[in-house]
This record gives structure tokens, C-alpha cells and sequence, in this order.
């Protein structure tokens, strides 16, 4: 076959650089061949296929050259694979595994043996390697070349999953590939590949009907130009016959102006969250590029809605179908949008229940979660839900890949859904249930979206980096625009942007956002919140943390302008966050928390901050008022610091000096204010009963855990961590 130059290709992106990949060792050349091959999301998608290298190595016991495969283990992803992610496997030990399966009495797809072959693969471990083998395994181990890719193109599944799919194989590749008809992946999958390749002497790849490609080099160079060639091959025959304006049969309805989508999804995303989370909570991914608006406004969008995903990694994700919900933003209204939802998702659990019950065999995992994972909405566009952000945008990502495969398939033929009890066999497979048993348990926030005001500084870092660590998604908000985006640049650093490449506009984003607020204004709390929502689909919990000191003259007195500022910021913000909160909490229909900052001198009265100290009084009390009003969904509870000098805005150098200077604490101005701030911590904690100094993390602790279940029946209390000081006993 002719292998396209490295600049002809036009729906692939060439990126091998020889250069590069001659100072590589033969196993680090596959992680780079795979990972250039993960980062076109046309060659495959996350976490699909894999690839692999048959090496000479040196084996450890014996010191003989023997012959070992590296191919790419469970889970993992090709874009992001490390050589970690590879299993490694004597490959004379895992040809003669064809011989314990020849002796089972019952052999072929979905017998026992089948399965009972996973537990083999360790047997033929090289080298101690402990990545577990994938199930796809054999379909690299009984090609009989050097080297093997397997991808899930959208481009070849268009062909893949046509009706006249084979005859569309000769079409465009005459005696070059062949098509072998769908069949589970698994060990008899990798004899029935080794049998084809045997009986059609010369050809170079198979089409995996309903599922994807392979092919084979014995060179790593030309096995990566091959695939490439073999996709750009289906994508340029795909391009020839693209149907243009009357691409699933024309358009029905029309999108919205930006605008009216934002608001609409803000408006219907707080309820949608609830109907989908009544048995998990959901974070949402929400797209509306070109390909999916050219879908759910289609006339043939419900159609083909209805028969689902076709690729086996994308029904993992996406559920077999999706919701597809028929609204006409022309004529209808939001109220309309949202009865049709609910009635819509109510069919949706009861269809997957039927799925259930027609398709389980005796010895199939329970039924799972039968709410829908993608939903699509004329005019607006699709959400996608997950577990966490990273999860939602594979779920996107996969509904993308589905409608890219319907496209290519609907123009050149018929697009065919793979067969339900297929499906069923996939989704419920007893390999795939003891993957999900294996996960680690989730964290207490894991699937929770943690609103942290005040995030820029000091206790607000602490509560944010400790919210993050418990799973949460978290939305640093303060007013000052680079501080909140710092914190949230701190912990994507730390814990990554996941995997899934999909979200339109902020809804792309990874585990945490920043955004500023004003908390004194209502606007600026309301254009906060809805940002939220597109970020992430709805709310969980919040923690303001934000609160002002406005330091006194001389004289020990603040100016009436600063009285009321000082209670706009430490009273009224408070009360705005929950009061808006609130509306998206009702929506949700979802148990929330809300912890406000309040501080020990609300029940301490002293000299010289009575502005400071009434506020923190009337905070204290807005606890409690709001813990009443939003009861029974909300617990509200307040956090009472007291003296938390180290990283806080509200002890600035000077303030830090005149305190020293008002304690006669031996200093001196040429000390760095580190320094001088120890000292005074020092000073305060000598006060307390405890007697060490308290800090930003003393207080994050408790926000998180009052965020937590652990304290789900404590609603309406003012916490107090201070080090034990007997004036702020509470009685
Ligand atoms: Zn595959």
C-alpha cells in the first residue's frame, strides 16, 4: 500500500520526529510512538486503544536474549502513557497460553475459559513488571509482527459501524485490510486475528467491525505510518461523500444567540444536576461546538440518539444512549424545557431498568445507576455528567467521538448501533465489574463542587488546598482576580487536569477555577455562582473565609464610612453568598453546607475594635438565621478564629508593628515581617489555654470537616478555634 508523506496527510496530524526517536531506547520509542498517537483525538480517544513492541531482552535469571512484549497494560491512556504503563510479557510463555485454552472442553467468545485466560497473563511476567495485562492482550500477542496498533479512529469506526461496512473495507483499501465482524475483545478475538492474518497472506490491518482498527509493522516507524494512512485513507473517502448542509438529514431547529444559552443553561443546570444525582452526585461538562450543535439540531438527531453508541469504550461512559430531549427554544419556554427533562430522564430509568432486566444472565453485577450520562438539547447543546470534572469531560469527549462516527457512518451508509445484548455483555462484563471494585474508595468530597470565598489569602489558601485534597472541585473566589487564580494554578499543579479532552468555554476547565467576587455585591455574588454553574453544573458547599479589619486611629476609632463598611463586608456579604447560594441549592434539591467566618471577638468585648467586633456579633447571627431559613437542605454553620497572624491579609506589616509596639514585645523595624509576625503569633498563643500559636490549617481543618457528613446533624453553631480562650466561652 502507499504510505502518505509526512505533509500529505489532512485529517491526521503527523508528528514522528526521527531525530528524537533515534536517541530512545526501543521501549521508550513505544511510549513516544503511543503517546503521539493519543494526542490526535482523531486517531483515538482517551484511554482507548493500544499499542505494542515485541523486544529482544536480556532475561534476568538466565542472561539469554529473549523475546518480550511491551504492550500497553490496564488503564492508562495513550496521550499520557509512561513507560510504567506498559506490561511487559515473555512472549514464548504467552504463545504457549493458546495451548491451556486449546484444552478447555467449552472455548470461543464469552465461555469461561475465556476470561479465566486474564488470570495467565501474570504467569508470563518479564522483569517483575507490575502493570496488569489488558484484555486486548492477545489481540497484540498473535499478530505475528514486531509491532501492533490498535485505535479507535472515528474516521475507520464511521466505516465500522456502517451497515455496509465490509464492502466499504474493499471499497477503500482493496486486498490491503480486511474486515473481521464484531466479537468481544478477549483471548479468542486474538486467535480469530491470528487466523486472518494467516488465510489473507500480505495484508497489513483489520477492521474490527462495531469497534476500531489494527494494524502492524515490523518496523516502529512504518507501523506508525501506517495507521496513519489507513485513517487518513477513511477519513478522504468520508470527506468525498460528506452530505454538507443535509448532514443528518438537515437541520430541525436552530442555536441559540450565546447569550440566551448562557442564561438557559444557568437556569436549568441547578435542576438537571438534581434529577441526575438522586442516587451520586454529578459534575457537568457542557459543549456546544459546531459538530454537536449540527446533531441535536438535526432531524435525525432523535433517531439516532435512540440507538445508541457503537464503540465499546464509549458506552463504558456514555451509557448505552443518551437523553435526547425534543425542545424548540422558538416556541417553547424554559419551564417547558424542564418538565420535559424530568419526564424525559424518569423514561430514561425506566428504559435502562428494561435494558437491564432482558439483557442479565445469572451471574451479572447488579444493576447500576440507571440515570442518563449525556443529555442533548436543541439549540443549547450537550451536558455531560461524571463523577468528578475529569470523568464528565471523558463522558463529552466520547458523545463527540459517537457523533463523528454517526456522521461518516450516515453518509455512506446506514449508521448500526452495536446489537443491545452486546452492549449489556460489555457494560456489565465481570472483568469490568472487578475494575470498578478495585477503584479506591472515593473521598468524602470527591463528587462535591466546594465554593471557597476569600480563597486569595491566608485561611482561604489553607481551606481551599485542604478541601482539594478530600476530592473536591473547588472554585476559588476573591476579590482580588490573581489571588483566586493563584490558588487555583496551586492546585491544578498539584493534582493535575485529568483526563477527557472536551467543555465548551469555562467548562473545559480541570479540579479548580479562580474567579473574583464581591461578596458586598449582590450582582457580582450572582455572576459568580452562574459561573459556577457552567463550570461545573451546581454547588455543594460553600466557605467565605472573606472578612475585613479596618484598623482604628490612634485614638482606637474607626470613621462611620468604615463602620459600614466593615459590616457590608463581615455581615452583609455573608448573608448575600447564602442567599443566592440558596436558589441553586432549592434547584438542586441536594443536601448542601455553608460555613461562614466569624470570629471569637463576636462574644469578647474589648478596646479598640468595636466596628470589628459588633460585625462578628451580627455574623454569629446570621448563622443562625440562615441555618433556620435554609434548613432542612443546608446546614450552615459558623467558623470563629481568633488571632490567626500567619498569612493573613488582615495583619498587615503595620498592623503587626503597632500591635508589638501596644504589647511592648522586644522588636525591630528592620525585621523581616515574618519574623515580627512569629513574634506576635507567639504572644497570642502564650494567651490561650493551649498555648501554641494557631494557624491558617488549625482553621481550614474544621471548615472542611463542617463541610463533611461527619457533622451532618450540627446546623446553626458558632466553632471556636482559638487556641482555648476562657473569655470566648461560649454559655
Ligand atoms: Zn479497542
Amino acid at each position: 500500500m502507499k504510505i502518505f508523506k509526512s505533509d500529505e496527510y489532512q485529517h491526521v496530524n503527523y508528528l514522528w520526529d526521527d531525530a528524537y526517536a533515534d536517541s530512545l531506547d526501543p521501549v521508550e520509542r513505544l511510549v513516544y510512538r503511543s503517546n503521539i498517537l493519543g494526542d490526535d483525538q482523531r486517531i483515538t480517544n482517551t484511554g482507548g486503544g493500544n499499542t505494542s513492541s515485541k523486544i529482544m531482552q536480556t532475561d534476568p535469571l538466565t542472561g539469554a536474549e529473549v523475546d518480550v512484549m511491551y504492550v500497553k497494560g490496564s488503564g492508562g491512556d495513550l496521550r499520557t502513557s509512561k513507560r510504567a504503563n506498559f506490561a511487559s510479557l515473555y512472549m514464548d510463555k504467552v504463545m504457549q497460553l493458546q495451548d491451556v485454552y486449546d484444552a478447555a472442553e467449552e472455548k470461543g467468545v464469552k465461555t469461561p475459559i475465556e476470561d479465566a485466560m486474564v488470570a495467565m497473563y501474570p504467569h508470563c511476567v518479564y522483569n517483575l513488571n507490575p502493570r496488569a495485562s489488558s484484555i486486548d492482550t492477545p489481540l497484540h500477542a498473535f499478530i505475528p509482527y514486531r509491532h501492533v496498533d490498535h485505535t479507535h479512529p472515528n474516521a475507520v469506526i464511521a466505516i465500522a459501524a456502517c451497515s455496509n461496512g465490509k464492502e466499504l473495507t474493499k471499497e477503500i483499501y482493496g486486498d490491503d485490510v480486511v474486515w473481521v465482524d464484531w466479537q468481544r475483545p478477549g483471548f479468542d478475538l486474538g486467535l480469530v486475528l491470528q487466523e486472518t492474518i494467516k488465510a489473507n497472506e500480505g495484508i497489513q490491518g483489520i477492521i474490527l467491525g462495531a469497534h476500531g482498527l489494527i494494524n502492524w509493522a515490523d518496523d516502529d516507524k512504518e507501523c506508525y505510518e501506517l495507521s496513519l494512512t489507513l485513517i487518513e485513507k477513511a477519513a478522504r473517502y468520508l470527506e468525498e461523500h460528506d452530505l454538507g448542509d443535509n448532514t443528518f438529514g438537515g437541520a430541525k431547529y436552530q442555536t441559540v444567540s450565546d447569550a440566551d444559552r448562557d442564561a438557559l443553561l444557568i437556569d436549568i443546570l441547578p435542576s438537571l444536576r438534581g434529577m441526575v444525582s438522586q442516587e451520586n452526585r454529578f459534575i457537568g461538562t457542557v459543549q456546544y461546538t459546531d459538530d454537536v450543535m449540527a446533531f441535536v439540531n438535526s432531524n435525525d438527531a432523535m433517531r439516532l440518539a435512540e440507538l445508541g453508541t457503537s464503540c465499546p469504550d464509549h458506552f463504558l461512559r456514555t451509557k448505552i444512549k443518551p437523553l435526547y430531549v425534543e425542545w424548540d427554544a422558538k416556541t417553547e419556554d424554559t419551564a417547558a424545557l424542564l418538565a420535559k427533562l424530568e419526564s424525559g430522564i424518569v423514561q430514561y430509568r425506566k428504559d435502562y431498568a428494561d435494558y437491564y432486566d432482558q439483557c442479565k444472565r445469572p451471574a451479572s453485577p447488579a444493576l447500576r445507576d440507571p440515570n442518563p450520562r449525556v443529555i442533548l438539547i436543541p439549540g443549547i447543546g450537550m451536558i455531560a455528567y461524571g463523577k468528578n470534572k475529569s470523568e464528565s469531560r471523558v463522558t463529552a469527549e466520547f458523545y463527540n467521538c459517537a457523533i463523528a462516527v454517526m456522521k461518516g457512518a450516515e453518509a455512506v451508509g446506514e449508521y448500526v448501533a452495536l446489537p443491545r445484548q452486546e452492549a449489556f455483555d460489555i457494560e456489565y462484563w465481570a472483568l469490568e465489574e472487578a475494575k470498578l471494585q478495585r477503584m479506591p474508595a472515593e473521598k468524602s468530597l470527591e463528587r462535591n463542587v466546594v465554593v471557597v470565598i476569600g480563597a486569595g489569602s491566608g485561611i482561604g489558601v489553607s481551606t481551599a488546598l485542604r478541601v482539594a485534597k478530600e476530592g473536591a472541585h473547588v472554585v476559588c473566589a476573591d476579590l482580588h482576580a490573581d489571588s483566586a487564580q493563584a490558588t487555583a494554578d496551586q492546585l491544578t499543579k498539584i493534582y493535575g487536569m485529568g483526563i477527557g479532552v472536551a467543555g465548551s468555554g469555562l467548562s473545559s476547565c480541570g479540579p479548580a477555577i479562580g474567579l473574583s467576587v464581591n461578596i458586598t455585591d449582590r450582582e457580582s455574588v450572582t455572576a459568580l455562582l452562574n459561573q459556577v454553574l457552567l463550570a461545573y453544573g451546581g454547588i455543594d458547599n460553600v466557605i467565605v473565609t472573606a472578612g475585613v479589619f479596618v484598623a482604628p486611629d490612634k485614638t482606637g476609632h474607626v470613621t462611620d464610612d468604615q463602620w459600614r463598611f466593615t459590616f457590608d463586608v463581615n455581615v452583609l456579604g455573608g448573608y448575600i453568598v447564602g442567599d443566592e447560594a440558596r436558589k441553586i441549592w432549592e434547584a438542586q434539591g441536594l443536601r448542601g453546607s455553608l460555613v461562614l467566618t466569624t470570629s471569637v471577638n463576636g462574644v469578647v468585648s474589648k478596646k479598640g475594635s468595636v466596628a470589628y467586633d459588633t460585625s462578628k456579633a451580627a455574623a454569629n447571627h446570621v448563622v443562625r438565621e440562615l441555618a433556620v431559613e435554609l434548613s432542612p437542605l443546608v446546614r450552615v454553620n459558623g467558623l470563629a478564629p481568633a488571632t490567626v497572624v500567619e498569612g493573613s491579609s488582615m495583619f498587615p506589616r503595620d498592623r503587626v508593628i503597632s500591635s508589638l509596639t501596644k504589647y511592648n514585645i522586644e522588636h525591630s523595624e528592620d525585621e523581616e515581617t515574618d519574623t515580627l509576625r512569629s513574634k506576635l503569633a507567639n504572644f497570642y498563643a502564650q494567651r490561650t489555654l493551649t498555648k501554641s500559636p494557631i494557624t491558617p490549617e488549625d482553621q481550614a481543618e474544621v471548615a472542611y470537616l463542617l463541610s463533611t457528613n461527619a457533622f451532618s446533624k450540627t446546623t446553626g453553631q458558632i466553632f471556636s478555634v482559638d487556641g482555648g480562650l476562657h473569655e470566648a466561652f461560649l454559655r
